[in-house]
């Protein structure tokens, strides 16, 4: 694929485009066209529907940031349900905690199978792991059928379309909050914090109706439209704003992270007034 290039569609009117050098694997799944291409920069990368959904170069600041400020603002999580996430990339991160379990229900099995097979450095042998379990499976039926308690949930998903658009409404959110313990804590990626005010405004009025505490971060995610990409949290417990940077740190020590930092996380949280007045007018 000499001087081919592939272009993410972030919005109307801005796009990221890609040279490939590969085109590793392509299938159309029940749910979406998926596709595996190797870039020089970011090296292989997950594609879904023509959206960059992960890669090899730059997964870890996503993974990063969906799964710890979640899993530290919570002070002591056992069990961690995700959503999405077929890559494996959140699920490694959540397991770097000491959790009894981690389930993860994936609505497209072909997610799973091809990053085990071409991606597998960004799962890193999660799914191995004896306190995994995975589901393949719809994640808004898999939360308005189960109710065993967990202590934090990740939604890590695809923008709101196709089998995603569920996954960022009210029913769903008020699912997950009767399903959490009492300081449970809920995060989403939601989205592009410079295209998608909108989206990110709305995720926020959603959770306020089952949260007492909703805060947005962001991170820098090179790979994805407009690299500003944001998280929103619901917790039912501590504010995020309230964790110490000593114990990020006691209880980060050894992860190995290569992003997220104990001062990093508040930081996250300080969004540019820029940004918070798009959203606030969202
Ligand atoms: N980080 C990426 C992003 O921000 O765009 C998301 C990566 S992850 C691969 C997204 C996953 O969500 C996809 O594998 C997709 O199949 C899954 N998904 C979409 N709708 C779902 C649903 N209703 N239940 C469970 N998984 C779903």
């Amino acid at each position: 694929m000499k001087g081919a290039w592939i272009t993410d569609q972030g919005c109307l009117d801005f796009t990221s485009t890609f040279q490939v050098t590969r085109r590793l694997h392509e299938e159309r799944t029940p749910y979406q066209h998926l596709e595996i291409y190797e870039n020089p920069r970011f090296g292989r990368m997950l594609v879904l529907d023509g959206a960059v959904q992960t890669t090899e170069g730059d997964e870890f600041v996503y993974h990063e940031m969906l799964a710890h400020p979640a899993l530290l603002t919570h002070a002591a999580p056992r069990r961690v349900l995700i959503i999405g996430g077929g890559d494996g990339g959140a699920l490694e991160e959540a397991l770097k905690h000491p959790l009894e379990r981690a389930t993860l229900v994936e609505i497209d099995e072909a997610v799973v199978r091809t990053s085990r097979a071409y991606l597998d450095v960004i799962s890193g042998g999660a799914f191995d792991d004896r306190r995994t379990s995975l589901v393949i499976g719809d994640g808004i039926a898999y939360v308005a059928e189960h109710r065993d308690p967990v202590d934090v949930v990740l939604v890590d998903s695809t923008d709101p379309q196709g089998p995603a658009v569920g996954l960022f409404s009210p029913s769903f959110y008020a699912d997950i909050a009767g399903r959490l313990t009492p300081d449970g804590v809920l995060v989403v990626q939601s989205g592009s914090a410079v295209y998608q005010q909108d989206l990110i405004a709305a995720v926020q009025r959603h959770l306020r109706e089952v949260f007492p505490i909703v805060r947005t971060f962001a991170a820098t995610v090179l790979a994805y439209p407009g690299v500003v990409w944001s998280f929103t949290m619901g917790s039912r417990g501590r504010d995020p704003l309230d964790v110490p940077a000593d114990e990020i740190a006691r209880r980060t020590e050894g992860f190995g992270l290569r992003y997220y930092t104990p001062r990093g996380h508040h930081a996250a949280f300080d969004l540019p007034p820029y940004l918070r007045a798009g959203i606030d007018a969202g």
